[in-house]
């Protein structure tokens, strides 16, 4: 399978992305988007070898780079705007298990590169060898400073009763940030997990799966804090914790950022991903606000919140931008929001996130070959127009029916179908869970 994938560059290291790999993704991105670069890594083993190569091939092509260390991707996203540069990379293979690295591109809008919009013309120049040429530098330049400051700027946490927070940053690079900038807030900190290393001793940098919650569940019970937080590798995606020690949903997470948001902007627009709940859909116009649906996808939601001035998106898979952070995914800020709303309200977070519309949904990941994932959808699509079934076809296919929707998408990223469905109605619910059961069932394996 090729590294270069819809939303970035990623494969196993060193036999898919090594060193010369490094080099040539760092020539043709000085090639493609000249200028002064900003350029990071997270805390993987194989990372400061891959930057070291990566800023190497900038530097060929005449381009300056100022590395920024080991950051957070919202941190490079962040550095763009206020170095005011012309591009930043990433190193990361965010919340992917450690054998695996890779590269997260961004313009000089600071908005993510997709395939359409530069990885595939990137790998172009890499096959035809047609590089820049030149003698560029490279300077260190620290971030963190600047980006506690910014951050701190963006919340008001009222220091009455005192909170407390665990923190498990999944030794990746939120760790190095969010313990400081809650200590200076004045919130009491439990660190879990929050030294960075490549080997992942606590548990894997991916906050979706169950067991790597476990630490932090335990914790929060233990110590008695209000909330608890997990980061994934690059701190672009979070679980939050309730006191009592159970993971909140991420539609409740962002249906209580978005009624937040409303409580201070009457109206906003907010951006949200094709498999997102009702719960949050009908909460955002509940609250006055106006919700916009986009294809999954970070660089989709980016692009899409750009386009339309949002102030928040969000995807149901844990990631919540804002235009505060230029339309970056920071789970820092994330949690943040939801500090600073318990400290407003002084309630618990579980009292916080209760009261929305309640909908029966479930998703599901089915296992597809590869080549037949986009065939399958389209054929999908033909057979159901054709069955006449409403269908809607902003990213996969979506069928909505009288008081419920399924959608099945094949996924960007790896080789499955992704499927959710729900409805308010318990017998409408089990209709449409018996209808998506006879589609799985020809899913080519
Ligand atoms: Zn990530």
């Amino acid at each position: 399978m090729s590294i270069f994938k819809a939303y970035d560059i990623r494969g196993i290291y060193p036999a898919e992305i090594g060193e010369r790999v490094a080099y040539r993704i760092g020539a043709a991105f000085g090639t493609l988007n000249p200028g002064k670069i900003a350029v990071g890594c997270d805390t993987r083993l194989s990372s400061p070898e891959l930057k070291d190569n990566f800023i190497n091939g900038v530097r060929s092509t005449g381009s300056e780079v100022l590395d920024i260390g080991i950051v957070t991707t919202p941190i490079v996203v962040f550095a763009i705007k206020h170095l005011k540069c012309d591009g930043g990379v990433n190193i990361t293979a965010s919340h992917n298990p450690k054998e695996y690295n890779g590269f997260k591109l961004f313009d000089e809008n600071a908005m993510p590169i997709s395939y359409e919009s530069g990885i595939g013309a990137l790998k172009a120049i890499i096959e035809i060898e047609d590089y820049r040429k030149g003698n560029g530098s490279s300077s260190p330049r620290a971030i963190k400073e600047d980006y506690i400051n910014f951050i701190m700027a963006l919340v008001g946490v009222k220091i009455g009763r005192r909170l407390s927070v665990v923190i498990d940053g999944s030794n990746g690079t939120a760790g190095l940030y969010a313990p400081e900038i809650y200590r200076r807030l004045g919130v009491g900190v439990y660190e879990l997990n929050c030294t960075p290393d490549g080997n992942f001793p606590g548990h894997g940098p991916d906050p979706s799966k169950a067991e790597n919650l476990l630490d932090a569940k335990c914790k929060v019970k233990e110590v008695g804090a209000d909330v608890g937080f997990v980061y994934d590798g690059d701190g672009d995606r979070l679980a939050v914790i309730d006191a009592d020690g159970k993971a909140i949903e991420s539609r409740r997470i962002f249906s209580f950022l978005a009624r937040h948001l409303l409580d201070e902007k009457p109206g906003a627009r907010i951006v949200h991903d094709a498999l997102m709940s009702g719960m949050a859909i009908e909460t955002i116009k509940k609250y006055g606000g106006l919700a916009i649906p986009c294809r999954v996808g970070h660089t989709y939601i980016a692009q899409k919140m750009m386009e339309e001035a949002a102030e928040l998106g969000g995807e149901l898979s844990g990631h919540y931008y804002f235009k505060e952070t230029f339309f970056a995914d920071d789970a820092i800020l994330a949690s943040l929001k939801v500090v600073e709303r318990i400290s407003q309200e002084g309630k618990r977070v579980s009292e916080l996130v209760k009261d929305f519309p309640e909908y029966l949904s479930e998703n599901i990941r089915i296992a597809v070959k590869e080549s037949e994932k986009f065939p399958f959808i389209a054929q999908l699509k033909a057979e159901l127009e054709k069955e006449g079934y409403v269908v809607d076809c902003l990213d996969g296919v979506k069928v909505v029916f009288e008081d419920g929707w399924a959608l099945f998408r094949a996924s960007n990223t790896e080789p499955k179908i992704s499927i959710a469905y729900e409805s308010k109605d318990k017998a409408e619910y089990n209709k449409i869970k018996s209808f998506v059961q006879t589609i799985i069932k020809k899913v080519p394996q």
